[in-house]
């Protein structure tokens, strides 16, 4: 069984829909408020209530605020349990090193949504017109869906999320079970050194591999200009004004298109890779050298490194590959040909071995050992000794030019999102091309 949400554009009925949306939201987020505020925070550490407690109390309030119970019920049980739900992934990230702050009071414009779990609604495509959906939530109306991607056959409707997004634009998520058709990894013994893959991420380039393709970064100027313009905008009309609003839409639009170019790159890098390969390898997020950058963007880069490697999992399920992570402690220092340590500061660029003499670029060397460990840790291979050598001695780099010679080309992310995945080709032919000029 799988779980996966679908998501599309949602337009309500009529204005009335949308007004009871609204408020059905806002009532929610009161809820939450409450629940937050007036039980959860107050309780010590070691007595915290647990949201069944909480939801026991729903009764309660709602003779007390009476317009409470203009919300189908379980919608407001849902709003308490977010409490926790959000208390694990706070818990969560501060695991793993990032700064996060704690739970607070949410203003409407914080919380926009409302979750209808297994009741309550009902979703229809059988409309008679093409893309297109409808779903009926109780006690607020009916959406229409832009139904460009149908669910699955024979799956399981678990939750519908109704948001109306920042850009004032309705969404409707339909969280679903199902029996996908994914194909079986290739079983650990039938794996071959060669199908599989290691990868560094970095910040100068994005993706280095281990087979000598290299991918830059998005660039994110435009982007970026566009969301500094339109915060520009903001800040000049009236607050709270229309065209305030308006404003605020338009900026919360650019946001949303970075966001989206995001995560295509990531989508197109990581569905390759996983198409192409029995195994991919890549480093676990390293908080260490996310510190060597100062605060804003190294949460930033962390985040987006994060989000990278969810995404690479998520593929690897769908297209049959094993996608494993290895701990990042050391991957650049290391030599991957004979395991000797040595410092190197961000601009040096090459790895030049001083026990070994294996020269090779920094991030080659990064990639061929994130490769390394991950053949051991998926246990293709066992025996560890020797392996570094042989991953050292297949590599281009092990044509005897010097390495700081060594130029291959940086796939440009343009070039990836523009022409959504055949870059693995394009990156081999110019590995290829790479290698033809070494030779000559
Ligand atoms: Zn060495």
């Amino acid at each position: 069984m799988v779980e996966e949400a679908f998501k599309y554009a949602a337009e309500p009925e009529n204005a009335t829909t949308a007004e009871s949306a609204w408020q059905a939201i806002q009532t929610c987020r009161e809820v939450y408020n409450h629940a937050l505020t007036q039980e959860y925070k107050p309780a010590p550490d070691y007595d915290k209530p647990s949201y069944t407690t909480m939801q026991n109390e729903l009764p309660q309030w709602k003779r007390e605020w009476s317009e409470w119970s203009s919300v189908y019920s379980k919608c407001l049980q849902i709003a308490v349990r977010r409490i926790k739900h959000s208390e694990t992934i706070l818990g969560k990230l501060k695991e793993r090193g990032f700064n996060v702050g704690e739970l607070r009071w949410k203003s409407p414009r914080e919380y926009r949504s409302i979750t209808y779990n297994q009741s309550g609604f009902n979703v229809d495509s059988n409309t008679g017109r093409t893309d297109h959906a409808t779903v009926k939530l109780s006690k607020i109306g009916t959406f229409h869906l832009n139904y460009h991607r149908p669910l699955p056959d024979n799956s399981d409707i678990k939750e519908v999320i109704l948001k109306k997004q920042k850009t004032g634009d309705w969404t409707v998520s339909i969280m679903v079970e199902y029996d996908a058709d994914y194909p079986e990894k290739p079983a650990v013994e039938d794996i071959d050194g060669g199908d599989t893959v290691g990868i560094d991420l970095g910040i100068t380039k994005f993706i280095h591999d281990s087979d000598g393709r290299a991918f830059g970064p998005l660039d994110e100027e435009e982007g970026r200009e566009r969301i500094d313009k339109r915060h520009q905008a903001v800040s000049r009309k009236e607050h709270e004004s229309n065209n305030w609003n308006k404003a605020r839409r338009r900026l919360a639009r650019a946001y949303e298109r970075l966001s989206n170019k995001r995560k295509a790159y990531r989508e197109a890098l990581a569905n390759d890779y996983t198409q192409r390969y029995d195994a991919v390898f890549l480093e676990d997020l390293n908080i260490g050298s996310m510190m060597q950058q100062n605060g804003n963007s190294r949460n930033i880069a962390s985040m987006s490194w994060y989000e990278t490697l969810q995404t690479f999992q998520r593929f690897g399920e769908k297209n049959g590959c094993h996608v494993v992570l290895v701990p990042p402690d050391g991957t650049t220092k290391r030599c991957v040909k004979c395991g000797v340590e040595s410092e190197k500061p961000l601009w040096v660029r090459e790895h030049s071995c001083p026990s070994c003499g294996f020269e090779t670029d920094r991030d080659m060397n990064a990639a061929l050992e994130v490769q390394r460990l991950g053949l051991l840790e998926l246990g293709v291979v066992e025996d560890e000794s020797g392996l570094g050598q042989e991953l050292a001695e297949s590599t281009p780099a092990e044509t005897g030019t010097s390495a700081g010679s060594l130029q291959r080309e940086v796939v440009p992310a343009s070039a990836v999102v523009d022409t959504g995945s055949p870059i693995c080709s394009r990156a081999r032919s110019a590995r290829s091309h790479g290698q033809r000029d070494r030779n000559e």
